[in-house]
């Protein structure tokens, strides 16, 4: 490797304290546009070595960590990161294998949906090296198919055009998919993210746990893994809703397929106009999983007067004793702005509110000390009074 990318002296640079990135305006000179996808040494004004990253001159994230140590970003490196990627995380048959930064793999996400791998490049250097990744995971988890899914909009911030392939050239089949005590439709060219979302799969039981003899209401279903299983352990009645005719038709599937269509109702509606429609509408366990309000920080007040809003009517339609579990997969929103939200509609509200339990992202989505941006979902569950 012979880039060198230098700090400026004086800088103040969230790198210098092990921060993975570095924006374009935080170094010294721009890099140059040659340098796109390239490994590149970080070093402050005294010549420090600070790691080593992928660049890319066209992005305002100009620098990458992918190791403290001088490496390459070649094959080699690639393939000790996924081995450890993979070796760090639990055998499991469905699970997030690797997740950019927080795998020393910057701008890669790969999702294993047991012999089905769905992976995402979103960055220059890894959309680059996107061959040998596919051979590296070939090698490791003999895959029976690689759903690459760059369809996502990070990739136009990088430069790079979206479009959804296979490795063997043919689509990938729509299929279930056993997700805890259900099979959810796992469409993973289509669907959102890779397809389902992953990291909200362990939030599924502990909210199964408090459902039974429960009127449920799931307020953002998607493929139904809630409501599903909530249904699954005895719950009186589910209202399962979401806007996307897709979702909610996926959820639909997936109902008759577990032998629960008769206990599941489903509606494709806007949350917010269901909650203004059905005034008179009670439940006992409300499950809040919208998705994220606010992508950036400027979004975020407007995101706030969102959440309030729907924890305020959930709140209206929860008969005492009642149960709240809800989350937000926003790092812009932390967890202390999620409890100020729902400190704040509880008191519309008048409605005295606890905090059961604490919700995090899994394991395999692992948040790095030194990187706000990896810590990203949290949730409560609550009791309403
Ligand atoms: N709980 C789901 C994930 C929910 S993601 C699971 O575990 O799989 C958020 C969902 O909210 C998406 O499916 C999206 O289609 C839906 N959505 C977004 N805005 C909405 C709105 N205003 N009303 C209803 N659904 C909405």
């Amino acid at each position: 490797m012979t880039a060198t990318l230098r700090l400026p002296p004086r800088s103040r640079a969230r790198a210098l304290e092990g921060h993975p990135w570095v924006f374009a305006n935080e170094l010294r000179e721009p890099p140059p546009a040659a340098l796109a996808g390239e490994s590149c040494a970080l070093r402050d004004a005294r010549g420090h070595f600070l790691g080593s990253g992928i660049a890319n001159p066209a992005s305002a994230i100009a620098w990458r960590r992918f190791s403290r140590e001088l490496r390459d970003f070649d094959a080699e490196f690639l393939h000790d990161a996924l081995a450890a990627a993979v070796a760090r995380r639990a055998p499991e048959p469905v699970r997030r294998l690797v997740w950019s930064e927080s795998d020393d793999l910057p701008g890669l996400v790969v999702d294993q949906y047991e012999d089905l791998l769905v992976a995402q490049a979103a960055t220059v250097a890894v959309d680059r090296r996107a061959g040998a990744v596919e051979e590296i995971l070939g090698e490791l988890l003999a895959p029976a198919e690689i759903v690459w899914r760059n369809d996502a909009p990070a990739r136009g911030r990088e430069g790079l055009p979206l479009g959804v392939a296979t490795r063997s050239g043919k689509p990938a089949e729509p299929r279930w998919l056993r997700v805890g005590d259900v099979e959810l439709w796992l469409d993973a060219m289509a669907g959102h993210k890779t397809g389902l979302y992953l990291d909200q799969r362990l939030e599924y039981a502990r909210v199964a746990a408090l459902a039974a003899g429960r009127r449920v209401l799931d307020a953002f279903c998607y493929g139904g893994g809630f409501a599903l299983h909530c249904a699954r352990a005895g719950a009186a009645s589910v209202l399962a809703l979401d806007s996307s005719e897709a979702a909610v038709g996926a959820a639909a599937r997936a109902a008759e397929r577990n032998g629960l269509a008769g206990a599941v109702e489903l509606r494709a509606v806007n949350v917010f106009d269901y909650f203004t429609a059905e005034r008179e509408a009670r439940f006992d366990l409300v499950v809040l999983d919208p998705p994220p309000f606010a992508r950036s920080k400027g979004a975020l007040e407007r995101a706030l007067r969102g959440y309030k809003e729907i924890h305020l009517r959930a709140l209206q339609r929860l008969d005492p004793g009642g149960i709240l579990a809800t989350y937000a997969c926003s790092h812009h929103v932390g967890r202390d702005a999620l409890l100020g939200v729902i400190g704040s509609a509880a008191q519309d509200a008048r409605r005295s509110v606890r905090v059961l339990e604490v919700c995090a992202q899994p394991p395999d989505h692992p948040i790095l000390p030194g990187m706000p941006e990896s810590e990203y979902l949290r949730g409560f569950v609550l009791s309403v009074e």
